[in-house]
């Protein structure tokens, strides 16, 4: 296309003069597409000579010197991920980046959290959050650069270990924001508080470091920042929505009980397993029956573990379920119906009122994400200016969590946004959606991101949100 030849620093100033509020006159001035765009290239041919000095070419050409020590750091992270509440190296890499790019580090702030403070002068405080931990999945990509690791879990059972959410990926887009925005210092003025923040995959680690005192210890944001991987956008773009943009969590573990009895005398206990599996079936219900329909909620028994031979009637069977909603009230529905249908059901099935189930909500929880609008739309305003407005792609809310969210609710209120990175080629996408079928999601044992182009992306669309917020007035 016509602006094949630019570069995008040009890009970016052609953008930002598309946008200002003079360009209808003009537009009338010169009266119409072909000549507005004939103009648009004198002008941004004239801009071009001088933007050698310009924001967004500082932070190209910075980037490009960084993007393959980020690549390759990004490879060492991903051959070693850590489980959460364990990741001890991981942590300790971050600090050590961001002592390096001149932020002042403390660590250990709610487990293996590390708080990166830059003062640069009067200005907003922003924070930006980079996730730590991998997740118990065995790798399948084939990457030269495949994580062979294990590591013990919680119970002690040795487990395989894999970046399968892209955490890795963050890591390394925030280590390169780190190092644009220190050197571009003389650009911006104001306080970057980078954060990198433990157990997010269970949904525990913003808690822990605001109990250690993130907002009182240090410099209490105004504005907090992060990105998330996508698996089904293309590198090269981002993706944003405003408001609510993922789900409240919770997780509730069921202790079914029962009466232990031989399995070919079943009239002498009272069983579980019958209880367990009417429950999982049962508890379908509510989101098909109580939820009103529009409103998003869903309930899903993740795991069901009980008995250990098939002649014996066992005296428990524990479920784990995961329950997602929105709003406050749907979410208070969805757990009293689950005590409820739990407890009916047991006395349904003559259980006594000694053996009666227990619902317990465990402390893996977080509040639903909130995109704040004013601010997602300043950060939308921003990207569309770094990378152009076409790869800046709205998106759909998801059902999925995400403790960043948990920034968000303390009593400063601060406005959030996450905004979203893709990660696979265009190409890979089209074929996907042509075969009716999906790449492999987050979370997968196949879920590739391209290191290159995904981490320039990233850092670049980061870096340029902040120097935009920190603008020198
Ligand atoms: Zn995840
Ligand atoms: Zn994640």
């Amino acid at each position: 296309m016509a602006l094949s030849g630019c570069t995008d620093g040009n890009l970016a100033l052609f953008l930002a003069f598309k946008q200002v509020k003079w360009r209808d006159s003009f537009m009338n001035h010169f009266r119409l597409g072909s000549s507005f765009l004939q103009f648009s290239c004198l002008v941004f041919c004239f801009f071009g000579l001088c933007s050698s000095t310009s924001i967004g070419a500082d932070v190209q050409s910075l980037l490009s010197a960084e993007l393959p020590s980020l690549v390759a750091l990004y490879k060492t992270l991903h051959m070693n991920p850590e489980l959460s509440l364990q990741e001890e190296q991981t942590a300790a890499r971050m600090a050590a980046e961001l002592r390096e790019a001149g932020f002042e580090v403390s660590e250990k702030i709610g487990g293996y959290g590390v708080v990166g403070v830059l003062k640069n002068g009067a200005g907003p405080v922003l924070l930006v959050r980079t996730d730590l931990d991998a997740l118990p999945v065995r790798e399948q990509t084939g990457a030269s650069y495949a994580s062979a690791k294990t590591a013990k879990d919680d119970l002690g059972r040795e487990v395989p270990v894999m970046h399968a959410c892209g955490h890795d990926i963050h890591m390394s887009c925030f280590v390169g924001a780190a190092r644009v925005l220190s050197k571009l210092q003389s650009q911006w003025s104001g306080t970057l508080v980078f954060i990198a923040q433990p157990a997010e995959e269970r949904i525990l680690g913003a808690r822990m470091m605001l109990r250690a005192g993130l907002f009182s210890r240090f410099p209490k944001p105004d504005k907090a920042l992060a990105l998330h991987c996508s698996f089904d956008i293309p590198h090269g773009s981002v993706g944003l929505m405003e408001g609510f943009a993922m789900a409240n969590v919770d997780t509730l573990e069921i202790l079914v009980r029962g009466v232990g009895s031989h399995g070919s005398q079943p009239q002498l206990g009272k069983d579980p397993v019958l209880l367990a599996a009417q429950l999982v079936v049962a508890l379908q219900s509510i989101v098909s029956r109580e939820v009103k329909p529009g409103d998003p909620a869903v309930v899903t028994v993740g795991s069901i573990h009980g008995g250990t031979k098939a002649n014996i009637i066992p005296d428990e069977v524990r479920l784990q379920v995961t329950v997602r909603s929105y709003k406050a009230e749907t979410r208070e529905l969805l757990i009293a119906a689950i005590r409820r249908i739990a407890e009916n059901l047991a006395l349904a099935a003559g259980m006594p009122a000694e053996k009666m189930p227990e619902v317990i909500l465990t402390q893996e929880s977080a509040a639903a994400l909130y995109n704040t609008p004013e601010f997602t739309r300043e950060v939308r305003r921003s990207l569309e200016g770094a990378l152009t407005p076409e790869r800046v792609v709205s998106v759909e809310p998801t059902m999925g969590a995400e403790d960043f969210a948990e920034f968000g609710t303390t009593k400063e209120k601060i406005p959030l946004c996450m905004f979203r990175l893709g990660t696979q080629p265009a190409e890979a996408l089209s074929e996907a959606k042509a075969k009716k079928v999906t790449l492999p999601s987050l979370h997968s044992p196949f879920f590739k991101p391209e290191p290159e182009p995904t981490i320039k992306t990233g850092v670049q669309a980061m870096s340029s949100v902040l120097l935009d917020l920190l603008k020198k007035p």
